[in-house]
């Protein structure tokens, strides 16, 4: 018999607090939903009564799997159960459970809440006895709790039973400033867990020596049975612990998996990567490249003996199978790469062909003379399909643009403020057919790329799910002159996205291959005809 583990997500209300993410009503339910399908045990939407946005979130059952949370603190000391507003908002909230902050370090009970200690345990017992008077589930959420151990043991002990003797169902230990160790994490949850059972013991963790995920793992392995994050670790400051790496680690890893379940099944677990990128995407934010177990570089291999070898025996270099996550291997094609690598990339997108077909050798001089040239095929798989279908095969002329012409304008609006304005005129031949196009854009590139798009003729129904997502710019010394590459990253409708690259001594011209490559990449997969 294994033993649960219950996650618990507060992406929407810990992660609210990152630098830069300000959810919106809509983003919250969302989110909330996206979390509920994947099979979190506990979502936590958020703080009612503390902003319009959290108080409208709970103002209506939201019909989750998930215990849907609400958080906010403790009755105020000195005050009365029912003179207290913000407990009142918390036990109108429509939620499954209410999450309080509790202060457990007695130096912050003196200073920050200028309250003795007893009142502060007084406030904790009386806050869990209202919400289960009210029929909630209860969290108690215990504030600086290693840090108040290491000062006053007694006390922080004191305030973590007060909780649970009250009928708290689980009593967190929050690392709210991260800057407690792993060692540390597990010895101080292995004493606790002597005196309030483990399987009411929740982890909360920050990242600030980036070490959340293991002092997460670290209280599991000490007696803890909860555990509290957010995705991708958003969260304030460094972040809070990062459940898309613990979860397929306990998934995974057989340490966890032997001993424990959680309410996330392998068929969710292969949405793991979906659910990461989604966020991002949401949030407006390219996803991270080196995301452990989700990243597009986290299973990708570069040099030409190890990729041969992968090929042959995965399992040789890589620590788990990339698919199990909803990842993929990735066998960097680069001027560094062999004929193996090359095969492997070209079976995985689908082009047939035989391993002594002299065309191969012809693919992968043209990927280092271009590689020579500025170009990072590693980086930009849809450019690299398209050369391959190119050299290999052949991908229709779809589309020839006869001439472009973009423009800059600075000058000075009505108000007598200095403005800078870009234009671009598009000559575009399908078929027959010549198509003139123009539009108006924050710069150059942006004025282009809306031209090229706006009208395709025939193929513009093929396009009008492609969205340009991210664009990155570095200038490279390429052989004696300076030359600007161009990565481009776009996604379509089906949520897939794909990069391409364009280089050129003109910045322009450069973004206009790699929106070029992209948009006919966008046509191929769409299987537009020729
Ligand atoms: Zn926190």
């Amino acid at each position: 018999m294994k033993e649960r583990l219950y996650l618990f997500d507060t992406t929407l209300r810990d992660g609210a607090q990152t630098n830069g993410v300000d959810f919106t009503l809509a983003d919250k339910v969302a989110i909330a939903q996206m979390l509920d399908a994947f099979g979190l045990d506990y979502i936590e939407g958020g703080y009612p009564g503390a902003n319009p946005t959290d108080t409208q979130l709970f103002s209506e059952p939201r019909k989750l799997d998930a215990r849907f949370t609400a958080f906010g603190m403790t009755r105020r000391p000195g005050r009365s159960l029912s003179n207290d507003p913000g407990i009142a908002a918390l036990l109108e909230a429509e939620a499954d459970a209410i999450c309080f902050v509790a202060k457990a370090w007695d130096y912050h009970v003196r200073v920050a809440l200028e309250t003795t200690p007893e009142e502060n345990l007084a406030s904790i017992r009386d806050s869990v006895r209202a919400a289960k008077a009210k029929g909630r589930e209860v969290l108690v959420d215990c504030e600086h709790f290693f840090d108040g151990y290491k000062a006053s043991a007694d006390y922080a002990l004191a305030c973590a039973r007060a909780a649970y003797e009250e009928g708290a169902r689980w009593v967190v230990l929050c690392d709210t400033n991260g800057g407690t160790l792993p060692h540390e994490v597990e010895a101080i949850v292995g004493e606790v867990a002597q005196k309030i059972p483990g399987d009411h013991i929740g982890i909360h963790a920050h990242n600030d020596t980036e070490q959340a995920v293991a002092n997460s793992l670290a209280a599991v392995r000490a007696g803890a049975r909860q555990i509290q994050g957010t995705i991708n670790g958003l969260g304030e400051r460094c972040g809070n612990a990062n459940l898309v790496s613990i979860i397929p680690t306990l998934k995974l890893k057989p340490e966890f998996a032997e001993k424990f379940e959680i309410g996330i099944s392998d068929a969710k677990l292969r949405n793991l990567a979906h659910l990461s990128h989604a966020l991002d995407e949401m949030l407006n934010r390219a996803p991270d490249r080196h995301a452990p177990y989700v990243g597009t570089s986290a299973f990708a291999t570069k040099a030409g003996i190890h990729a041969s070898a992968i090929v042959k025996e995965p399992a040789t270099y890589e620590h788990v199978d990339p698919e199990t996550v909803g990842n993929r291997r990735r066998l960097l094609v680069s001027d560094q790469s062999g004929r193996s690598n090359l095969l492997a990339e070209l079976e995985r997108i689908g082009i047939a062909v035989e391993k002594e077909d002299p065309r191969l050798v012809r693919l992968l001089d043209e990927v280092k003379e271009r590689e020579a040239l500025g170009y990072a095929y590693e980086a930009a798989d849809a450019s690299f399909e398209l050369l391959a279908r190119r050299t290999l095969g052949a991908v229709p002329d779809y589309f020839n643009v006869e001439r472009f012409d973009v423009n800059v304008e600075q000058r000075y609006n009505a108000v007598g403020r200095r403005v800078t304005v870009s234009m671009a005129v598009v000559k575009v031949k399908v078929g027959n057919e010549t198509l003139i196009s123009a539009a108006e854009g924050d710069g150059p590139v942006h004025a282009l790329d809306l031209a090229l798009r706006k009208d395709l003729g025939k193929y513009q129904q093929y396009i009008e799910g492609l969205d340009l997502t991210d664009y990155r710019v570095r200038i490279l010394n390429a052989g004696t002159e300076a030359v600007t590459r161009v990565l481009i990253e776009s996604q379509d409708e089906t949520g897939e996205r794909w990069t391409t690259v364009g280089v050129s001594s003109n910045i322009i011209d450069a973004s206009f291959q790699a929106l070029m490559d992209s948009i006919v990449y966008k046509l191929v997969r769409s299987g537009a005809p020729a």
